[in-house]
């Protein structure tokens, strides 16, 4: 089991999209589970590491699906970067050549907010299931935007983002910029001469002989 903490400082290098990209690849499972506040469909059409392996993922089986969990926007507002046609050109994207494999959650209609936005959605979460089993999970700041996604020049702007990565398999992210911060590797207890798995595991089957003693 692996930890890391993704701070995003600077422009050059989004250690999010690299997450991202490892989560798809290398995770064990048949689903992606991908969850923003918005979705930008430059990121698909533009980003080619990341969408090359969302192509990979999606052709290596007809059994690997792809959810979008998205907030729906009432309507088109006219403008170049309309967050409702954005979400949906992204998901065109995608079901352009993987129609049957890609599953839309646009969060229904509710209360009218403020800015025209039909409902208040704004997790920005990605997971990896087999089965019912998860197996790894970014949960952050990052929207599926190219604000986070891309990589900017050193002038370049960007929101400082916090993701964390978590995941049952070895992460090994490479930093270019070798900035001390941009990816933490939490250790819970390099002491301890098991894994968190095997932790993990050791507390469940203590907690389940306990409820087997009272059944
Ligand atoms: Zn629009």
């Amino acid at each position: 089991m692996s930890i890391k903490i993704l701070l995003r400082m600077r422009p050059e290098e989004s250690m999010y999209r690299k997450a991202l990209i490892d989560l798809v690849k290398n995770a064990r499972g048949n689903y992606v589970v991908l969850s923003s506040g918005y979705f930008q469909s430059n990121v698909v059409a533009m980003v080619n590491d990341l969408s090359n392996t969302i192509d990979y993922f999606l052709s290596a089986s007809m059994k690997n699906k792809i959810i979008l969990v998205g907030a729906d926007f009432i309507s088109c507002d006219g403008k170049t970067d309309c967050n409702h046609c954005e979400f949906y050109n992204f998901v065109q994207a995608l079901e352009n050549k993987y129609a049957s494999q890609v599953i839309v959650y646009d969060v229904p209609n509710m209360t009218k907010l403020k800015k025209g936005r039909a409902n208040p959605w704004h997790a920005k979460m990605a997971f990896k299931f087999d089965g019912n089993s998860p197996t790894a999970t970014i949960i952050g700041s990052s929207n599926v935007t190219s604000s986070a996604v891309f990589d900017w020049g050193t002038n370049g702007f960007c929101k400082h983002e916090c993701d964390l990565y978590i995941s049952e398999h070895d992460i090994s992210l490479s930093s270019s910029l070798e900035d001390p911060l941009s990816c933490i590797s939490v250790i819970l207890d390099d002491q301890n001469p098991y894994t968190e798995k095997q932790l993990l595991e050791t507390a469940y089957q203590e907690i389940k002989e306990v409820i087997d003693e009272i059944k």
